[in-house]
């Protein structure tokens, strides 16, 4: 029941019952004069009070009315500061003229109109031209009184085109019907999404045109994307493969492929591992796979590239390689077999005719000849028995290099003994006024050498130096150190070495083109070259023709215990 019901039939009764009981009450007077007196105050009285009551309720009631009217004034003005300063764009526009009716200063700042300029137009005006016509058209519609309206294209005073989401909400607007709209900036989100589209879109791109097989795996190795080239490559279909483990990787290298991606969900990348795997047809190709996890480390991304064609290639390739070195080593096999016959002829033959003619002759004029020409004839007999001997022995040396490999022997000992020691040998041989120079900055070079070896390749740059030099010239022969290694240097004026024949200089056989007849086996500087290398050095030559030679032997030894 209602407050003001129940008050009124309240009053009704207790008035009510005071009537009765009053004038009950009178009745039982005995004194009529009284009776009348008392009448009239009682009703004075009834007057008074209910004069009373109904002051306090008036008052009563209009304090609440009061109160109510500034509550609602409080919630308007809450509301209007609410639009005024809300900092999304707002307006409230008429929806029969479509004029804006009233706009808060974040539509006005952003907008670039002042609200004088807005409330003189209408919302189409704030539109560019070409989307007018949609917008007419949705304002046609049946609207829900709050309305969400997507994605619309506002232009600000400037000529800026921007992307808002529009909400709207139908309402009275002193008395006109109207629409308040809130405007969103959308401009950026959608800039993010359509760059996030065409990337999307390039991507998808790239990944179907890709001539590469792409997979994505989840963590199990269960197949969630796979591109057209791996159906190519593979034969499986994408519906085949989709949702199951790969059914190209053979029984064998499951557990390898359990490791690969074990280890690019571990965050280990890999490029290009080489592999096989199996086609539906049941030929194995050749891959190089390269993997790499996703951002989340629950799948896994992975390129496989067909490399059968490009092994098959490379194996051709060292095949050619094979067949072409083969060959080389067979045309240098012949070659240095022909080097060989001719210098078999030349330098057997000729010290061979030599030792036949003194034999001869002193088999024919023994008796007639002086001791002195018998002599004569036996140290030529002599010389050229040696020269074969050695030119026998360079051939077994290198034969034996060659083939069943250096008989290698090293052992402490001195460089600078060893070297005066040839020189000295060398002088005590050589006839003439030769001079055969040895110099050594250090008094000692202890090396782990093979004495025996390294005795026979000084011994032979020295020979040389002196078989291919003038009789009066200058031999030099030092000892020295250079860079953390021992150095022996032999130095001649004589001939010089072609610059063409440099580089084939330390091949077996092998002669330069101005020797003339100056007897040689082409076998000496090969010996030496190896020598040097089993030693884990270098043979170096530099020479210039008609003004000398240097032949160099670098050595490995503890050049700070040189003596100095
Ligand atoms: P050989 O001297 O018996 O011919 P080597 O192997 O010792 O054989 O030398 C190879 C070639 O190098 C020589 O035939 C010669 O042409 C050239 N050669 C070596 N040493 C010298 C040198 N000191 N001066 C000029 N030419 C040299």
């Amino acid at each position: 029941m209602k407050f003001e019901v129940r008050v009124s039939f309240a009053y009704l009764i207790l008035a009510t019952l005071w009537i009765i009981l009053s004038d009950a009450l009178l009745a039982a007077i005995p004194i009529p004069a009284l009776v009348n007196t008392l009448q009239t105050y009682k009703g004075a009285l009834f007057v008074m009070v209910t004069a009373l009551l109904l002051f306090v309720l008036l008052r009563w009631e209009l304090s609440l009315r009061r109160h109510s009217e500034q509550a609602v004034q409080r919630s308007e003005s809450n509301f209007r500061y609410l639009f005024i300063n809300n900092p999304l764009p707002m307006w409230v526009y008429d929806l029969e003229t479509l004029r804006f009716l009233d706009v808060n200063a974040a539509a006005t700042q952003q907008y670039g109109y002042s609200r004088e300029e807005f409330l003189s137009m209408r919302i189409l005006d704030i539109r560019p031209q070409e989307d007018v016509p949609r917008l007419l058209e949705q304002l046609k519609a049946e609207r829900p009184p709050l309305q969400q309206s997507g994605l619309w294209r506002h232009r600000y005073r400037d000529g800026t085109i921007i992307d808002v989401e529009i909400t709207s909400h139908q309402l009275d607007f002193a008395g006109r019907p109207a629409a308040l709209v809130v405007a969103q900036n959308m401009t950026e989100r959608v800039k993010a999404q359509t760059a996030l589209h065409e990337s999307n879109a390039l991507l998808n791109a790239i990944i179907n045109a890709a001539p590469l097989a792409i997979f994505r795996f989840d963590t199990n190795g269960v197949i969630q994307m796979c591109n057209p080239a791996a159906e190519t490559i593979f034969g499986w279909s994408a519906a085949e493969m989709l949702g199951r483990r790969p059914p190209f990787v053979p029984p064998h290298l499951t557990e390898e492929f359990v490791g690969l991606l074990r280890r690019s969900l571990t965050g280990e990348p890999f490029v290009g591992y080489q592999t096989t795997r199996q086609r539906k047809d049941g030929t194995m190709i050749d891959v190089a796979v390269s993997a790499a996890s996703l951002p989340d480390a629950q799948s896994v991304v992975s390129v496989v590239a067909d490399i059968t064609e490009v092994k098959q290639m490379e194996a051709e390739r060292l095949e050619n390689e094979r067949l072409h070195l083969a060959l080389n080593k067979e045309v240098e096999l012949r070659n240095l077999r022909g080097r060989f016959m001719s210098m078999v002829s030349h330098e057997f033959r000729n010290p061979l005719a030599i030792i036949a003619s003194s034999n001869s002759m002193l088999e024919r004029y023994y008796d007639r000849m002086q001791p002195a020409g018998r002599a004569e004839h036996f140290a030529t007999i002599d010389t050229q028995v040696k020269r074969l001997t050695e030119l026998l022995d360079d051939i077994l040396t290198i034969l034996r290099l060659e083939s069943i490999g250096p008989d290698f022997k090293p052992t402490a000992l001195d460089l600078v003994e060893l070297s005066s020691r040839l020189a000295s040998e060398m002088r005590l041989q050589t006839q003439n006024a030769r001079q055969i120079e040895f110099s050594s900055p250090i008094s000692q070079a202890p090396i782990q050498g093979d004495a025996k070896m390294l005795r026979h390749a000084i011994g032979n740059l020295l020979s040389n130096a002196v078989k291919y030099s003038p009789p009066q010239s200058t031999v030099q022969l030092e000892i020295g150190t250079q860079d953390d290694q021992f150095v022996v240097r032999v130095k001649d004026q004589g001939i010089g070495i072609p610059p063409e024949n440099l580089t084939r200089l330390f091949e077996p056989f092998y002669r330069a083109d101005n020797v003339g007849d100056i007897p040689g086996s082409g076998l000496g500087l090969a010996i030496t070259r190896q020598a040097a290398e089993l030693h884990g050095g270098r043979l170096v030559v530099d020479s210039v023709v008609g003004v000398g030679s240097t032949f160099t032997i670098y050595l490995p030894g503890n050049t700070t215990t040189a003596a100095k």
